[in-house]
């Protein structure tokens, strides 16, 4: 029997797993399982996985080993960045400055500070997804104590000035947080670059496994704990580190980075084309994000006159997985949060859809999704009660 054609368009929810990620984990979980806090040969021979893993993580973003902490991934970082900084800092101040559009994993805990007597200024972005640095510069007062700005958007790949706000954090004596989990092998990350005293990234964002992230947490920095327990992670982060998966966030750092300049290139050639030729050959769409400053992976159209959510399930059942904005909003009914931060009226906000390109993506994965497009679209339209 033949096999279903199936293409997947959402590199920006995660990732397949490299094989030469795959390989280097696996000893990790049968013959080499030790405990890494023990003290026997098994032992450090697990220590010494997670160590050489936080020397690949630490070179790949131009920081040293022990800035690198490790966490369960994405999530965790951003949450400890700032949570950690609040409870650290809280005595020299009350006031955070951040965008509208961060992940929600920055924006919840935002929002929890919030309640517990924290100043948050969410700041807006242009029609294209940015924040203007001078704006940040003019949100900072004497309370604020920490600034956390993306360095790329997940749903709509526009890519932030971060190196400029980290100068104007720097100049201002602002802690400067980065999540730049979209930006890991999609261009150079380098922390004193940026200027970043902390920056959250994930392996399953770049072709290594779930549940494995670091912190980056600059020398000197306070943050407080979030995680009690054993002495593990220097003290700062209890629990049995995650060793197969920390060993899969090294490899695949590595070789993300590696890789980048080709890998983002082509990538890039192929997102061009798409967007070029979806806006052509489809009436009533825009594209949403930066024409230029943009993830070399990411297209993200609006299409007038229909669902993102019907978009999705036809094109599903053509193989084709795609995203009508995060995965965390598409469960809710309500449209994105990034897609109304610039601008888009509430009906088009909801008939946005992101198609996100990765290492294994081909020119022919990208002639399929374009032949079936333009027919999927037309269908919804004729049945649409939006008109069109
Ligand atoms: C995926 C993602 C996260 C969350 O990372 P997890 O490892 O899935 O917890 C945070 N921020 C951005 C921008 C993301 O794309």
């Amino acid at each position: 029997m033949e096999q279903k054609r199936t293409v997947y368009m959402d590199h920006a929810a995660t990732t397949p797993v490299r094989p030469e990620v795959v390989e280097a984990m696996l000893p990790y979980f049968s013959e080499r399982y030790g405990n890494p806090s023990s003290l026997y040969a098994l032992a450090r021979e697990a220590k010494g996985a997670v160590e050489e893993a936080r020397g690949q993580v630490a070179s790949a973003i131009g920081a040293e080993p022990e800035e690198i902490f490790f966490t369960s991934g994405g999530t965790e970082s951003d949450n400890w960045a700032i949570k950690g900084v609040a409870a650290g800092l809280r005595k020299r101040g009350d006031h955070i400055i951040t965008s509208s559009i961060e992940h929600s994993a920055v924006i919840h805990p935002c929002r929890e500070l919030e309640k517990e007597g924290f100043q948050v200024t969410y700041l807006p972005v242009d029609e294209f997804g940015r924040v203007d640095p001078g704006a940040v510069e003019g949100a900072i007062t004497k309370e604020t104590i920490l600034i956390s700005v993306m360095a790329a958007n997940n749903e709509i790949g526009t890519i932030q000035p971060v190196a400029e706000i980290g100068r104007i954090a720097h100049d201002r004596g602002v802690l400067f947080h980065t999540d730049a989990v979209q930006a890991i092998g999609a261009f150079p990350v380098d922390v004193d670059a940026i200027g970043a005293d902390l920056l959250a990234l994930t392996a399953h964002k770049f072709g290594g496994p779930k549940g494995a992230g670091a912190l980056y947490v600059r020398k000197r920095t306070r943050i407080a704990t979030l995680m009690e327990g054993g002495a593990q992670e220097r003290g700062r982060r209890a629990g049995t580190e995650n060793v197969p998966g920390i060993v899969g966030l090294g490899r695949a750092i590595e070789l993300a980075v590696a890789g980048m300049p080709r890998n983002a290139t082509r990538i890039a050639g192929m997102r061009d084309r798409m967007i070029r030729e979806i806006l052509d050959a489809i009436p009533d769409t825009r594209l949403n994000g930066h024409p230029t400053e943009r993830l070399p992976n990411n297209v993200n159209i609006a299409f007038r006159y229909v669902e993102g959510e019907s978009i999705l399930l036809l094109l599903d059942s053509l193989g084709i997985s795609a995203s009508s904005g995060s995965a965390c909003t598409s469960a809710s009914l309500e449209p994105s949060h990034v897609l109304l931060a610039i601008g888009l009226p509430h009906e088009i906000a909801h008939g946005s859809l992101r198609l996100t390109l990765g290492q294994d993506t081909t020119e022919d994965d990208v002639d399929h999704v374009l032949s079936v497009l333009p027919g999927v679209i037309e269908r919804l339209r004729e049945m649409s009660p939006l008109g069109g």
